[in-house]
């Protein structure tokens, strides 16, 4: 992501361009930024989109993390500790800002969507392929209501279907339309904490 401001450097301070980015390579980086010519340098602003590799906190599967980055640092023509410098080729390498302002944005429990179902605290499966096997195998009785917890909240979208509620057998099946009274994000109310 590289830009030639050979030309703009020698204009008076004050000069203005204003550039469209759009890098395909990975990662993507799009948007706009505007360059202005000041005594030290070219002052860069604009927003540009990216994404980062990030691990689910939630279900630990990997994805593409999304991020807007609003960037506004000076680029300055002689080398100064801390501070962008224009190249030696009169250009700016926006790349090591994204790298640098993408780390000020990553959130610190990044999700892969808003509603991930998680993993299953009993057998790590995870719950956005589908339900699990936890709920059709024996319930001990004095820890029922923990493990129907932990899996409700996690599955959502599946309810509880007996097969042998005395033995404490059940199996799940997902939820249809307006069936569904609660969600992983939206679990019960006497089923959350506090
Ligand atoms: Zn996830
Ligand atoms: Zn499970």
């Amino acid at each position: 992501m590289i830009i030639d401001v050979s030309q703009q450097l020698k204009e008076p301070v004050g000069s203005y361009r204003h550039y469209r980015i759009s890098e395909s390579d990975a990662p993507p980086i799009y948007g706009e930024v505007d360059l202005l010519r000041t005594d030290r340098g070219i002052f860069v602003s604009g927003t540009l989109n990216t994404t980062h590799k990030a691990v689910c906190s939630r279900c630990l599967s990997s994805f593409e993390q999304p991020l807007t980055l609003r960037i506004e640092e000076e680029y300055l023509s002689k080398a100064e500790e801390g501070a962008f410098t224009i190249g030696e080729h009169q250009e700016i390498d926006l790349s090591e800002a994204v790298r640098q302002y993408a780390l000020l944005v990553l959130p610190m429990k990044p999700l892969c969507s808003e509603d991930c179902a998680g993993l299953c605290h009993r057998c790590g499966h995870n719950l956005n392929l589908g339900p699990c096997d936890c709920l059709t195998s024996y319930l001990d009785p004095r820890f029922a209501l923990f493990q129907l917890h932990g899996c409700r909240r996690n599955q959502g979208d599946f309810e509880k279907i007996p097969i042998f509620p005395s033995e404490g057998l059940y199996r799940t099946r997902k939820r249809q339309g307006k069936d569904r009274p609660f969600s992983a994000l939206n679990p019960r109310p006497f089923l959350t904490e506090s």
